[in-house]
């Protein structure tokens, strides 16, 4: 990793398989989070530098959504998989903006998307996990969680809505939820949109000026905010915590949307590649009912 690139990006040399990506990209792909990485999540790292011309990224990014589309087709045929992106961010970190664009290139047919709210009292009345499990996707679907079973390492300890020792055991229960989804089937990335204070105070404003955007300004916002600090070394523990080899994180840097959208489109196409999907061949017997067929 050379200096000035921020952790969780390599500048490797790899290439996407037969794939129309120009070179100068080669060093945008992100990189799953270890353990002991001690990422410090400053503002620095929620932006690149010295980025290839916005039209180069712009484009590429439509090429992979393309592709991700084409894939999706023989993900979806083939059925012995699904696959689950988890996206977790601070407010106005782009959560919504990511499943508008890169998910918006998918056929809805083959789509799950779950958003998580504060929990209602019934599912106050059940484990974390219980209504989480009832949405991850099915085989051969793709799904993806706006904010998860995150939160309840996330604002559940910031807002002190539960005592360390609720909180502090869901790391493990998290990686056993996960591993056991993994070995049934489920293929998961999570994502972490890093957004930096100052463009987040951009894009809250813009969502106080707007009256299009004012409903999604809640008071929780703006208490969320003055615990910026609070919630950064809670986000550091979890990536730590909860980046496994079955369920890696991926830190993207989120100020620049055009960036963030490249970056998970081409980590999702990575994914659905080494899976490498395949349709499957025609059944036997319908082969044979076929031969009549006019
Ligand atoms: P939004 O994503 O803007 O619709 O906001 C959803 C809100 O629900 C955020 O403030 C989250 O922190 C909150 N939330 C989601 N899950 C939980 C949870 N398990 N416990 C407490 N708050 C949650
Ligand atoms: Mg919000």
């Amino acid at each position: 990793m050379s200096n000035g690139t921020p952790v969780g990006v390599s500048n490797g040399s790899t290439h996407i398989k037969g794939n129309g990506i120009p070179r100068e990209l080669d060093a945008l792909r992100l990189e799953a989070v270890h353990r002991d990485d001690h990422l410090k999540l400053g503002s620095g790292s929620a932006r690149i530098g010295e980025l290839p011309p916005r039209e180069v990224i712009v484009e590429a990014t439509a090429t992979l959504l393309t592709r991700l589309a084409a894939l999706q087709e023989a993900f979806h045929a083939d059925g012995r998989h699904a696959l689950l992106l988890v996206l977790q961010g601070r407010d106005a970190s782009g959560k919504d903006g990511v499943i508008k664009t890169v998910y918006g290139a998918f056929n809805p047919t083959g789509v799950q998307v779950a958003a998580f709210g504060p929990p209602t009292p019934l599912e106050l009345k059940h484990d974390f996990l219980w209504r989480v499990h009832q949405v991850v996707p099915s085989l051969g679907m793709i799904g993806v969680f706006n904010r998860s079973h995150y939160e309840d390492v996330l604002a559940v300890r910031v807002r002190n809505l539960a005592p360390e020792s609720v909180w502090r055991p869901r790391f493990a229960q998290i990686n056993a939820f996960e591993r056991s989804l993994a070995e049934n089937g489920v293929i998961i990335r999570k994502c972490m949109l890093h957004v930096s204070r100052e463009e987040q105070y951009v894009r809250l404003k813009e969502r106080l000026d707007d009256p299009r955007k004012n409903w999604k300004f809640r008071l929780e916002d703006l208490k969320d905010r003055a615990r910026w600090d609070e919630y950064t070394d809670a986000y550091r523990e979890m990536l730590s915590e909860c980046s496994t080899r079955e369920a890696p994180w991926f830190v993207v840097p989120a100020d620049d949307k055009v960036l963030r959208n490249f970056l998970i489109a081409r980590m999702l196409v990575d994914t659905l590649e080494s899976v490498d999907p395949q349709f499957p061949a025609m059944d036997a017997a319908v082969r044979e009912a076929a031969r009549g067929f006019t």
